[in-house]
């Protein structure tokens, strides 16, 4: 059965698209079928998949909006090796929308229904904020997967976000859970990150990846050249580190199972 993860956190520049998208590369490469879905307007996660978000003829508007059936709006071709329902300044629209109908916030859920098993791992980047769209990815979703820079301000708006999840699981998703709080962009000589790095583990233990994501220029280079990292420098620390951060996913679905 296909497995939804949203990858949600309100701060901007965390590294969500990062890990959208490098996860889905990581995974798709073992074979198994992957989705992604980008939510987030900037459309970062359709670029930095390959496919231009200037170009494309569909995108999640079309899939929350005019309710076109998933199959016509994915793109099949990607530099990840997995399917993306891409996004563009359109989704902004959307969000607007959305505010207009009943019932808003299953809208995606809805339009993932008859879908959702012909993928393992359905990953949904989410924008920077909570607003609908984000409330719509946490409603489709089994689980949320929080990246977190270590800097001073990180722990704050996570009460937040944690308070969306949740409302959300006691209203309209009762199975939602954190799948994880990753820890990204991170430096080891800077003390302050060790810092934030301990407090999370002492509020969230289990739930803190045992894996990190270090700060690596290859990471951020990927993108320009429209590819994950894995497809640019298998080699690099931060290749690396997103299949290992695979191989804790796949680990921890095989333990439930
Ligand atoms: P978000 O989606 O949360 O806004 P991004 O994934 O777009 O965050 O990351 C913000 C910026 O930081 C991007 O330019 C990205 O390339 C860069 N970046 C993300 N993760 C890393 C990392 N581990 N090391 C270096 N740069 C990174
Ligand atoms: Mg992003």
């Amino acid at each position: 059965m296909g497995k939804i993860i949203a990858i949600a956190n309100q701060k901007g520049g965390v590294g969500k698209t990062t890990t959208c998208v490098n996860i889905a590369a990581s995974i798709a490469a073992t074979k198994r079928n992957v989705l992604v879905i980008d939510l987030d307007p900037q459309g970062n996660a359709t670029m930095g998949s390959g496919v231009d978000k200037y170009e494309v003829a569909h995108s999640a508007y079309d899939l929350l909006i005019d309710e076109l059936p998933l199959d016509q709006v994915v793109q099949v071709e990607t530099t990840g090796g997995y399917h993306l329902i891409a996004a563009n300044s359109d989704v902004t629209a959307a969000e607007v929308k959305l505010m207009e109908y009943f019932a808003r916030e299953t809208r995606l859920r809805s339009a993932l229904a008859d879908y959702k098993d012909n993928y393992d791992y359905i990953f949904i980047d989410c924008p920077p904020s909570l607003n609908m769209l984000t409330v719509n990815a946490m409603t489709a979703a089994d689980s949320v997967l929080i990246p977190m820079q270590c800097e001073y301000y990180a722990l704050e708006g996570l009460t937040a976000l944690l308070d969306t999840i949740s409302k959300l699981a006691s209203v309209v998703n009762s199975g939602l859970k954190i799948e994880g709080i990753l820890r990204t962009m991170y430096d080891p000589r800077n003390r302050l990150c060790s810092d934030v790095s301990d407090q999370l583990k002492k509020h969230f233990g289990e739930k803190v990846y045992r894996t990190i994501i270090p700060r690596n220029i290859r990471l951020a280079e990927a993108p320009s050249f429209s590819t994950p990292v894995m497809y640019y420098d298998k080699n690099s620390t931060g290749a690396k580190a997103y299949l290992a951060l695979a191989a804790e996913i796949l680990r921890q679905e095989e333990k439930l199972e």
